[in-house]
């Protein structure tokens, strides 16, 4: 008998197994309907010997002191700081530019063909800003900083690829993720923590995993495993509409196509990602793993996202709307006993690696206050066991 059964081996599921395992002596079955762990953050290395990642570029960064101390017991780091590229139509003449991303005082000075400072860079902007009274939407959050040529040259045309909405139709969640800048700093991130698993992500799932108290089976999906395993509880790392059987509808969720390639030259870009946000382009970036990765090989590989509505759900797709149906499954999740639910797909949440780490640790301290570890459980069977005979 399982204390536990938790559906998904990626951050959330993991994080938890090892938790439960460690510090309660619990024992748990991890369960994961792909043939591997480490849910989208699973890297391996391609045909070539390139280490690349099947669900697209993921870099790691947090402000989270505790999260990166957390994650620190199971992998040494290579520190790395992502910087992305746009290739935008100049507005000077007309052919293609690559500046930097997020929009920064360099953007502007190479796009204008202007020698700005940062304070002129700032009434540039302002000048441009229009006025929004109240910023609501993921296009009233980029025209209030920098006016509408910027937001159209690298928001609109990206975002509606993405999302196959336009921004005025998103929360204004989504694009506040890119900030605007007016110093030169180029990384697409700020946060205190930036560094990539040495060995790769999946080896560092292995690790998470690899306590005796708990097992893992790949290539099994809940439907087979919650009558072939016996346990006790469940934690939930799916999508939460699928586990109560879309009884309320579908949550909308967007997928995206990864088309990964090998290239027979050492380098094919100048910094890991290139975005292309005009709607002429297919996709939505490319990303070259040896930038992120660290690795040296004669041999580069690289993804290319394409958006689609087909496909695994990989976002949550944040607005009202949505919103509102979420919370009627939450509901649902609030009245299921002895089933958590926690993660992107699950909490129907926008997050990123560590914030999943922290909620899967939090979830945690909530479970260990009101849950009896396995060893009182086991006290409580054996009592039962002795009253009966
Ligand atoms: P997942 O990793 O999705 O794991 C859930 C697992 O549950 C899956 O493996 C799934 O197969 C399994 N499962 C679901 N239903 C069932 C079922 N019925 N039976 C059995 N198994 C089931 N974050 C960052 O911090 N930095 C980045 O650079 C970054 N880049 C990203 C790029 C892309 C393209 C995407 C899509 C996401 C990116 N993220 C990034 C976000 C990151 O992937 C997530 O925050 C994180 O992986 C979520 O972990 P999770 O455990 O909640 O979900
Ligand atoms: N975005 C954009 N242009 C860009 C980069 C991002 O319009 O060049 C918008 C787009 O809506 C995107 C969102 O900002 O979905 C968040 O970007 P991020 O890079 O954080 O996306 P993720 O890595 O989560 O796919």
């Amino acid at each position: 008998m399982f204390d536990w059964l938790i559906v998904g081996a990626g951050f959330a599921g993991s994080i938890l197994a090892e938790r439960l395992a460690s510090q309660r002596g619990d024992r748990v079955m991890v369960i994961d309907r792909r043939p591997h762990i480490g849910g989208n953050a699973y890297d391996h290395l391609d045909a070539a010997g390139v280490l690349i990642h099947r669900y697209g570029p993921h870099i790691f960064h947090t402000n989270s002191k505790q999260v990166f101390d957390h994650l620190s017991r199971f992998t040494p780091w290579r520190p790395y700081e992502h910087r992305v590229l746009a290739e935008v139509r100049s507005p000077l003449t007309g052919g293609a530019v690559r500046v930097p991303m997020p929009i920064n005082l360099d953007t502007v000075n190479r796009l204008y063909g202007l020698s700005l400072s940062e304070h002129e860079v700032e009434n540039w902007m302002a000048e441009r800003a229009e006025r929004v009274p109240e910023v609501k939407t993921s296009e009233d959050v980029v025209v209030s900083k920098v006016g509408r040529e910027l937001y159209d040259l690298f928001f609109r045309g990206y975002t509606r690829k993405q999302w196959a909405l336009d921004p005025s139709e998103l929360d204004k969640s989504v694009t506040s993720r890119v900030p605007t800048r007016t110093n030169r700093d180029d990384r697409y991130f700020t946060d205190a923590f930036q560094a990539m698993p040495l060995h790769g992500y999946t080896r560092m799932f292995e690790r998470i995993l690899a306590h005796p108290n708990i097992a893992v089976r790949t290539g099994m999906d809940y439907g087979q495993a919650r009558w072939a395993i016996p346990h006790r509880r469940v934690i939930w790392t799916g999508p939460v509409d699928e586990y109560f059987g879309f009884r309320h509808g579908k949550l909308p969720y967007r997928s995206l196509r990864f088309e990964h390639r090998t290239l027979e030259r050492e380098r094919f870009l100048p910094t890991g990602t290139l975005n292309y946000p005009s709607e002429e382009v297919p996709f939505t970036r490319v990303s070259e793993y040896k930038h992120i990765t660290g690795q040296s090989h004669p041999f580069t590989s690289v993804t290319y996202e394409h958006p689609s509505a087909e496909g695994d759900p990989y976002y949550p797709i944040p607005r009202a709307e949505n919103q509102a149906l979420y919370k009627r499954y939450e509901a649902l999740a609030d009245a299921t006993p002895d089933v958590w639910f926690v993660g992107r797909l699950a909490t129907y949440r926008y997050y990123n690696m560590d914030q999943i780490v922290g909620q899967a640790l939090a979830t945690f301290n909530r479970i260990d206050a009101s849950v009896p570890p396995r060893a009182a459980n086991d006290t409580a069977e054996q009592r039962l066991a002795a009253a009966g005979d």
